[in-house]
């Protein structure tokens, strides 16, 4: 079983093996976290996303951290939400555990997770930290994984959603 904790700050500061990216399916980067990701790993970032020719909603692939204090990214493309009947918590659920496969598959021991496609991608917040901590908990590997949550929002429901 992987361990799960929970902290309130910038996934781009993180010091560990990887982190996730909540990315679209084009990895061309965008607003938010990936946004924040790019700039902050620096250009290279683009180039070596560039050549993995886009990701599937629900994939996840795999780039070095560059200028980031990670060995790794992991872009995974969430599920825009339209009204939970387009295999929007399946394909969240992908996410997770694709995301994590890429970890082990890489020999991570750390990785830290945004709230994937609870912002501009409109999922909503209670279900999707529901489906993100029971898939990393259930998820079969000595992981030592970190949700790093931006808002106060986002802190109080996965807090919740890990007290039960
Ligand atoms: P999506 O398109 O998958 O919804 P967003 O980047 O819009 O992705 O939002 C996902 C989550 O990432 C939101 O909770 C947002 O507040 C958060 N976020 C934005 N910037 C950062 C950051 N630097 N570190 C961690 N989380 C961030």
């Amino acid at each position: 079983m992987a361990d799960l904790k929970l902290i309130q700050g910038d996934i781009t500061t993180f010091k560990g093996d990887a982190i996730v990216n909540a990315a679209n399916t084009g990895l061309v980067g965008g607003g938010g976290v990936d946004g924040a990701i790019h700039r902050a790993a620096g250009p290279e970032l683009n180039i070596a996303c560039r050549k993995l020719h886009g990701c599937p909603t629900g994939d996840a692939k795999v780039t070095p951290g560059f200028n980031l204090p990670v060995r790794l990214i992991i872009h995974t493309p969430g599920p825009i939400w339209r009204d939970g009947s387009f295999e929007e918590p399946k394909l969240l659920r992908s996410c997770y555990e694709n995301s994590l496969k890429r970890a082990v598959e890489n020999h991570c021991q750390t990785v830290a997770f945004p709230s994937i496609s609870t912002g501009i991608y409109g999922y909503p917040l209670d279900k999707a930290c529901k489906i993100a901590v029971s898939t990393i908990r259930k998820f079969d590997a000595p992981l030592q994984v970190t949700m790093v949550a931006f808002d106060q929002k986002t802190y109080d429901a996965f807090n919740k959603a890990m007290a039960n």
